[in-house]
């Protein structure tokens, strides 16, 4: 027989506490013990995926290899789990109504009568089985987006009750709770997350293992009670407090257990341990020793929300830093800076811009539409004027190709196709295939998305830094360079190191070293491929070009 198990990690009181790293990490010890894994996350919202959200509130909208825009948790999988998954992995609302509409349509349904209870459950449970198959998991985590107690949980949770009935010892649930601390009270306290597991209980599922979150580690009175309130054996209260950094977590849980624990519940025996476990627990420690800063300065417009300054819509592009300033025995040290504060010919702007010389390089990450456009452009070329190490990522990338036409060519009106439709230089424009996706307003899921090939020029920044010809990277755009400005640009410095197999898409743009110690840009997304045991080469040559700037000033 097949081994098939089914882990569900929910979240009680609060989101956003770590069900996502935890349900990684959970797949990263339980990999440890020899088995085959693989992670699923279902988001509760109607959306067919996460590409038409807003990065502000949603965070970074995750790029598979196959083109499926999903969630940021997704990313955190593919680290953790050291391979790429793809669009059976992710669900939402959306995409389980659609395909019963679609099979109803189909008459699959043999002239029942479709109802929401068993029919979207089932279709929940199909999904995750079909994930397994495909992935040839052995185990399968399941990671239900949202708290408990949310309406729109309701039929994930159906789904999982009934997976369980029929499949006794091959299903476990973990609820990841909050225990806040009031600071008027000065205790920890369990009442929230008691509540959280009365509302999982009502909903027919009794929980195996609690994951206490809070800011400091639980003490045994608090698991005691959690237990004995809860029903949960007092070996499954897992306390996780906080911690600096998210990689020690695998070590973390394994320090009590957590794998033989979850293994010996679902009548399964370890393995040994992976070679590939020392790598990481080598990586985790690694990540603590860098103690000199490499600064970088990441100029964007997606963290403001009201008083707070978030970072999770660049959290690929965070990790990826890291990873590479780790490898190098440093400790990437990020600031976000508003695009817009670069912009007009004000004092204040000013300031800013001569504050850019303090960092050791500066990256302009992906983005769309018109605001923040013209500080970025600003940024760039005080990056280029002043060498300045720079990485433009995507929307980084074709504004960098726009400042080098403005500044070096004297085009004094290029710009993109996406914010000036009649400007007559549009050194960014529409890409061939995409104008009747806009025309026709079908823009959810129709970018050009997705791994594409890239051919590298010899001798280049990006040549040398991959070691190879060929790449392979992901993408995420509806523009492109204009092909007719191509000659031209490299005429007139600007070189296009990377371009499609048959050349006419340009994929990574660079000034000569000569000219500049590092200045490049990717049409792709590098940051989706960037992993803790292999950091990405062009992060990685930016990195050593910052550190090198460092050493100077
Ligand atoms: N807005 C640009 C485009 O669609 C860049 C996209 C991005 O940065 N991901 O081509």
């Amino acid at each position: 027989m097949k081994t098939r198990k089914y882990i569900f990690v929910v979240g009680g009181v609060i989101s956003g506490v770590g069900k996502g790293v935890t349900t990684s990490s959970v797949g990263k010890i339980l990999q440890s013990h020899g088995y085959r894994v693989t992670a699923m996350k279902i988001d509760p919202y109607v959306n067919i995926d996460a590409g038409t959200m807003n990065p502000t509130e949603h965070g970074e909208v995750f790029v598979l290899k196959d083109g499926d825009e999903t969630d940021q948790d997704m990313g955190n999988y593919e680290r953790f789990l050291g391979h790429p998954l793809s669009r059976d992995n992710y669900m939402t609302t959306g995409r389980v109504y659609l395909s019963v509409i679609q099979k109803e349509r189909a008459l699959a349904y043999k002239g029942k009568c479709v109802e929401v209870v068993p029919h979207i459950p089932h279709e929940v449970i199909d999904r995750i089985n079909n994930a397994c198959d495909k992935a040839n998991a052995e185990i399968v985590i399941i990671e239900v987006g949202g708290t408990v107690g949310e309406y729109q949980n309701v039929l994930f949770l159906e789904a999982a009750r009934m997976l369980k009935i029929k499949n006794p010892d091959d299903v476990l649930f973990a609820i990841v709770s909050y225990l806040p601390t009031p600071s008027k009270v000065g205790e920890m306290k369990t009442k929230p997350t008691q509540y959280a597991v009365r509302t999982l209980n009502a909903a027919g599922i009794q929980p195996d293992f609690i994951i206490a979150r809070s800011d400091v580690a639980l003490d045994n009175k608090r698991k005691e009670k959690l237990a004995l309130f809860c029903s949960v054996q007092p070996d499954g209260v897992i306390s996780a407090p906080d911690v600096d950094s998210i990689y020690d977590i695998p070590g973390n849980f394994e320090k009590d257990k957590l794998g033989e624990k979850i293994l010996k519940r679902l009548k399964l025996k370890s393995r040994g341990r992976s070679s590939d476990w020392k790598n990481w627990e080598a990586f985790a420690r690694k990540a603590h020793n860098g103690k000199e800063e490499v600064r970088i300065a990441v100029v964007g417009k997606y963290f403001d929300t009201g008083d707070y300054v978030l970072s999770d819509a660049y959290l690929s592009i965070i990790e990826a830093l890291k990873y590479s300033a780790i490898a190098q025995g440093k400790k990437a040290k990020l600031v976000w800076l508003s695009a817009t504060s670069f912009e007009g010919n004000t004092k204040e702007s000013k300031r800013h811009l001569a504050e850019l010389s303090s960092f050791d390089g500066i990256l302009v990450p992906g983005g769309f539409g018109a605001r923040g456009v013209e500080g970025k452009l600003s940024v760039i070329r005080y990056a280029r004027e002043n060498r300045i190490p720079y990485f433009g990522i995507c929307y980084g990338m074709q504004l960098a190709v726009i400042e080098y036409a403005r500044n070096v060519l004297g085009l004094k009106d290029a710009t993109t196709r996406e914010i000036d439709p009649k400007s007559k230089h549009l050194i960014i424009d529409i890409m061939e295939g995409q104008k009747e996706n806009i025309e026709k307003g079908n823009l959810g899921g129709s970018m050009r998305l997705g791994a594409y090939e890239a051919v590298l020029k010899k001798g280049s920044i990006a040549r040398t830094a991959y070691g190879q010809d060929k790449i392979v990277e992901r993408h995420r755009h509806r523009f492109e360079v204009n092909p007719e400005y191509v000659a031209t640009l490299e005429e007139n410095g600007l070189i296009f190191s990377g371009k499609s197999p048959n050349g006419m898409l340009m994929e990574i743009a660079e000034l000569p070293k000569s000219v500049h110690p590092f200045f490049l840009g990717t049409q792709f997304h590098p940051e989706f491929e960037a992993r803790p045991l292999s950091p990405h080469p062009i992060f990685t040559a930016f990195i050593k070009s910052a550190v090198t700037r460092g050493k100077k000033k």
